[in-house]
């Protein structure tokens, strides 16, 4: 085991902001992650697990406690009738799996090209995008339970999934450390397209491969900004910074009223309640609230392609970048009465301010 001390992290984010981890380990295998966790209880320090760092607002002060970061690699196929399961390791990238399970013509990810992170990421805020979540696929989540000591294999239905969110990222946040997820996709099944601004980049009738599907993602990725693209400012970013706000419908006619026009609104499919309740663009609500495109405040700004993108303009601050966030949800609040929900996770902010969820 090499311990790291006084690490930054900022490298590690997509943000490209925090300050240092007092140690860091690149932990490639299950054994190294057992025994950090034992060190780091041993020293009494928090431990934080690092993924692909792209859902991530790293305080200044950065982390005062172990980063256990997660480089296990490897993947295995195993068919199983129409289906092939991927059994993937958490420090795999992401998009480079996305790209194997769709070269090997293997449906249910597709959608989910372009975005950054590991594997590991995924279950924890239920990676989801453009008609597809990680949810529908993962079958199994290996981890590593920091409350029994030792290594579970989580079904599906245990997971709790939902938007945005899963048993990691809620009751039991900081429970886990994903080791290995199991993803069934379908064998030379369609793509889904069911994003109306995705089939919009196919004539009509035009029946796209996987791969074509995955290409067309990532091209509309790339114009908003949405894929990490080297030196391109607006993907400096965790991605969406605000979820997009579950509702009760008949909040919508007041919300008209407000903003003198219907906002747009999707069923919230996923709830439990979905007849009820109606998922709005934050975006839309955002820009309702006066915020465009490009605004900036200090070296943190609003990205030029996509309002729920905030960024770093280049050596901004967390610190910069909660002040941006913190008037943008305010004014939606005011203007609406709608509490807007950060997506990163803040990591080393433990004694700062309160913020909004
Ligand atoms: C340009 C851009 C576009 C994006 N687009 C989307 C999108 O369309 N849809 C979407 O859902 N997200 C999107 N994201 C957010 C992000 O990419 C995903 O949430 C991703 O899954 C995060 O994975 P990660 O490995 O980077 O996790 P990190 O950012 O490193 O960590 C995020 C959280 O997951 C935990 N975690 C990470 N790995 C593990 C593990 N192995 N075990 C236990 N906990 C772990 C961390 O502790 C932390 O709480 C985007 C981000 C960017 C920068």
């Amino acid at each position: 085991m090499h311990l790291e001390e006084n690490k930054p992290l900022a490298p590690f984010t997509t943000f490209g902001i925090g300050g240092p981890a007092r140690w860091y380990l690149h932990a490639t295998s299950e054994e190294e992650i057992v025994e950090a966790v034992e060190w780091a209880k041993q020293q009494s320090l928090p431990l934080f697990v690092l993924g692909g760092g792209s859902n991530l607002l790293v305080s200044d002060a950065g982390f005062p406690g172990l980063v256990l970061h997660i480089a296990l690699r490897g993947v295995t196929a195993i068919d199983d009738g129409a289906y092939r399961v991927y059994q993937a390791a958490a420090g795999e990238a992401w998009d480079t799996f996305v790209q194997r399970a769709v070269d090997d013509n293997c449906a249910g990810i597709e959608c989910l090209a372009g975005i950054p992170g590991t594997v590991g990421g995924t279950p924890v805020q239920n990676v989801g995008a453009y008609g597809q979540e990680v949810a529908s696929s993962i079958t199994r989540v290996r981890a590593f339970d920091l409350r029994s000591h030792d290594f579970v294999d989580l079904p599906a239905e245990d997971c709790n999934f939902n938007y945005r969110r899963s048993r990691f990222n809620s009751t039991d946040r900081g429970r886990f450390i994903v080791t290995r997820v199991d993803y069934r996709l379908t064998r030379a099944g369609a793509p889904t397209l069911r994003y109306a601004d995705l089939q919009r980049t196919f004539s009509s009738g035009f029946s796209p491969t996987l791969a074509q599907v995955a290409a067309g993602v990532r091209r509309i990725r790339v114009s908003k900004g949405m894929l990490l693209v080297e030196g391109d400012p607006d993907s400096r970013s965790a991605g969406s910074f605000f979820k997009n706000p579950i509702v009760p419908a008949d909040l919508l006619s007041s919300i008209a009223e407000t903003a003198g026009k219907q906002p747009p609104h999707f069923p919230a499919d996923l709830e439990i309640s979905s007849a009820a309740r109606v998922k709005i663009p934050a975006a839309w609500l955002i820009e309702q609230a006066g915020y465009a495109r490009g605004y900036t405040l200090g070296a943190a700004a609003v990205s030029s392609r996509h309002t729920l993108a905030l960024i770093n303009r280049g050596g901004a601050t967390a610190a910069e970048i909660l002040a941006l966030a913190d008037r943008i949800a305010s004014a939606v609040q005011d203007r609406f009465g709608i509490r807007l929900d950060r997506e990163p996770v803040l990591v080393g902010f433990d004694a700062g301010p309160s913020r909004p969820r």
